[in-house]
This record gives C-alpha cells, structure tokens and sequence, in this order.
C-alpha cells in the first residue's frame, strides 16, 4: 500500500518502474560482471529514452529543464531508481553530479553556469566533487590540507584529494581548498571549480575497492593537485563559504542516499522472496517453508517499512521546515537505513546460497559497495553523537544540570 503518495507520483511511478525493469535490469549482468564501461553506450541511449519520456533530471527546477520534484516526491522516485545500480545514473540524478548541479544552481555565476551546469544537466559531461583527504580525517573535514594561494588573477591549488566518487572521465571538479587560513575554522575554506585538463590535475589511480577498481562513473579516484592553476572566477560563491555551501548539498542529499538505499532494500526483498519460492531443497520443498527463511523476510519486510516511514517523514520536515531544521531527522535515517540495507542484503544474500556471492545477481554488488553507506556522508557514529547531544543538552537544560 502506498503511503504520502499524490496522484501525479503514481502516475510518475507507473512510467518508471517498468522502465527500470525492461530497459535496465536487462543491462545489469554486462554491468557487474564486465563494468560502467561494457554498458556506457547501451546507458546513453537509455538516457535519450528517458528525456522523450519527460522524465529527466527529476530532482532539479522546471526553469532547469527538470521535474521539479520536491524532496518528498524525489524521494519517493529514488526508491524505484535504487532497485538498479544504473537507475540513477540513466535519469541523471546521480552522486556526485547531482549536488554539483544544486550548489552550481545555487551560487554558480552566469558564466559558471553556462560552461559547467548546461552541458552537466544535457548529460554531455559528468563532475566529481574533492573534499576528502588520504592525509586528513573525513569524520572532521574542517581540518585539511589542500590550501589555493592567490597569485595575480588565479588559484595555485595544492594537495591530495582521494574518494573523489567519479574522477574517471568528469570533465570538472568541484575541489574543496583551504583559502583563508587564518579565519575561524569553519570559514577557511572554499569550493573551487577545476576543469580536469588543468595542468596538475593528475588521477593518480582508482581506489581499489573490495576488491574491484570500478572505472568511468563507478569508480573513485586518487587525485594529486599540484600546483595546479586555476582563474579566481572558478571560485563558487564567495570565499570561505565552502563549508556552508557543502552543508547545504548534504541535507537533501542524505534523502536521496537513504531512498536509493531503500530501493536496494525492496530489489534485495523481491529476489530474495523470489528465490526462496523457487528454490526446493528437496522434492516438493522450497526454501519458503522454512521457518529461518520466513522469520527473514517478515523481519526484512518490517524493518524496511519502518525505514521507509523514516525516510519519507525526514523529506516532509526537509520540505516543510528547512534542512536545518530537519536535521535530526537527517541524522537519524543516515544511520538507521544504511544499516537496514546492510542486514536486509546479507539475509537475500544467505538466502541465495553460493549464487548470492557471485555476480550473476546484484546482491553482491550491493553488498560490498554498500557497506561503504555507513561512512560516507557522515560515518554512522557522528551521526549519533550529535543527535544524542542535542537530546542530552534539551535534557540537561530542563533538569538544570551541567553538560
Ligand atoms: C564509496 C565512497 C564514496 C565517497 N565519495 C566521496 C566523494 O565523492 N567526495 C569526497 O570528498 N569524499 C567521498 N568519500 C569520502 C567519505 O566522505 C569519507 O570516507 C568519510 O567522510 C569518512 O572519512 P574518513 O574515511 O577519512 O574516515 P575517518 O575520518 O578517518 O574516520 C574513521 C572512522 O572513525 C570513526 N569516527 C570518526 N569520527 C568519530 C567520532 N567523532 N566519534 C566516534 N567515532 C568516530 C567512524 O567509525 C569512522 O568510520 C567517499 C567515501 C566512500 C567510502
């Protein structure tokens, strides 16, 4: 049963499940077990496909060319998008391009805007965004080493930047850089746009991951700036607001994560409820009648639903009230979700047996590149730690008590 749903998401949503199930579930044996690139070309004429459906770019303005979706109504597409690896990337809603597109909506100049936002919501380019450090700890972003000096009409960028999702083939990256050191902690810092055939730009490599480089738009990169120059005009909004332009892509985009993880959820359900009907472990026995296999998908099934619910509350608040407002709301379903995924996938993935670790399913996939959902955007741990201050201080306050 569907819950906060309009009649135009229905409608929104009848188009694009069956997209995501006939165009793109049939692309997915080529993607996991030979890579982005084995289906790059087949995904780009998905992504034609998708702009004569209308529903291209939904998370971003009409006046942008989008769907002009709100962050509840994003959210509810992003379940149905997530059930593919791909399905984002084809409606061009992905991480890291889709913040990118926001803050460059945001603060971008005329120019900016024309240069680096137009070919980036055509689908002709793809960006990547540099704020993480192989030196430096990502729990505490304010504190790294990338510093841009000015020198006449430019920035000479410096540092190492690594985890920056995309690197592979973007044409342009947003890189967080330390351009006032001696201002206040959270204001030394601005984001800058370096296109990547700067001289020293350098990719460095692709972080192996799990045991898989990934490559093009699924891969991560290690980047090296050095001395790398780039015009002043590249910086996005003023100087020393990289932090507070960077909180602003997060509050919206931890919704977008945690649908998408939700999708994940409802795929792995699907297979595993699939699998568990159709596989006998002896004549006239199939694994659904067993009581492990059962407990498993009643827990799976309730444990997704309460996530759902979480989800869908935190975009309303995000909608209503403000991202800052919301952002307990946030924090709590960064947390919650990711390790919902977590649990739900390794159930499918035992239900599956021996297939459940190969590639010839996305239970696997899923499985390893998500476990990464409980540190990016936000290690699980900070998460609870500032909610629960802030609940403790509310507490702390009403009792007259000390910190
Ligand atoms: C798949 C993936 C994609 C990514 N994409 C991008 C990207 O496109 N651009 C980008 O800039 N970055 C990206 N990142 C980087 C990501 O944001 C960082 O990995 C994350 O912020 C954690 O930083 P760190 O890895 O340096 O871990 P650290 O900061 O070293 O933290 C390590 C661990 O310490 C614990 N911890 C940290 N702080 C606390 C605390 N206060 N209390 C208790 N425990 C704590 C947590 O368990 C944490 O996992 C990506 C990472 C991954 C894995």
């Amino acid at each position: 049963m569907d819950f906060a749903v309009s009649d135009t998401m229905k409608h929104l949503i009848k188009q694009v499940r069956p997209f995501i199930e006939d165009e793109l579930y049939p692309l997915e044996p080529a993607f996991l077990q030979e890579g982005f690139k084995a289906v790059e070309t087949e995904l780009h004429k998905k992504r034609e496909k998708v702009k004569k459906l209308g529903l291209w770019l939904p998370q971003i303005d009409k006046e942008h060319g989008g769907l002009g979706l709100n962050v509840l109504d994003h959210a509810l597409l992003s379940a149905e998008l997530g059930k593919s690896p791909v399905g984002h990337y084809t409606f061009n809603c992905q991480a890291p391009d889709a913040g990118n597109m926001e803050i460059l909506i945001k603060y971008g100049s005329p120019e900016q805007q024309e240069t680096y936002l137009k070919p980036l919501l055509a689908g002709e380019i793809r960006s990547c965004f540099g704020m993480t450090e192989p030196d430096f700890p990502g729990s505490n972003p304010v504190w790294m080493g990338t510093t841009a000096v000015k020198d006449g009409d430019d920035y000479i960028i410096n540092g190492r930047k690594w985890w920056t999702t995309g690197g592979d083939g973007a044409a342009f990256a947003v890189v967080m850089a330390i351009t006032n050191p001696e201002a206040d902690i959270h204001f030394r810092a601005s984001q800058i746009i370096v296109p990547a055939d700067t001289p020293g730009f350098l990719i460095e490599a692709s972080t192996p991951f799990m045991g898989h480089r990934g490559e093009g738009w699924a891969s991560h990169s290690e980047v090296r700036l050095e001395n790398c120059r780039v015009p002043q005009k590249n910086l996005l909004g003023s100087e020393g607001t990289g932090f507070l332009i960077a909180q602003e892509r997060l509050g919206p985009g931890r919704i977008h994560h945690c649908m998408r993880w939700i999708g994940i959820c409802e795929r792995a359900f699907d297979l595993m409820c699939r699998r568990a009907v159709q596989r006998k472990i002896a004549p006239e026995r199939s694994l659904a009648m067993r009581q492990f296999v059962q407990g498993w998908v009643a827990e799976s099934r309730a444990e997704i639903d309460a996530a759902k619910l979480m989800v869908l509350h935190a975009a309303w608040c995000i909608d209503r009230y403000g991202a800052k407002e919301a952002r307990d709301q946030i924090a709590l379903i960064k947390f919650t979700v990711a390790n919902t995924m977590g649990r739900v996938l390794d159930r499918a993935l035992q239900v599956y047996g021996g297939l459940g670790v190969t590639d010839y399913t996305p239970l696997a996939l899923f499985y390893r590149t998500e476990r990464a959902a409980r540190i990016y955007d936000g290690a699980d741990e900070v998460h609870k730690i500032s909610v629960a201050k802030r609940i403790l201080r509310q507490y702390a306050e009403l009792l007259g008590a000390g910190e």
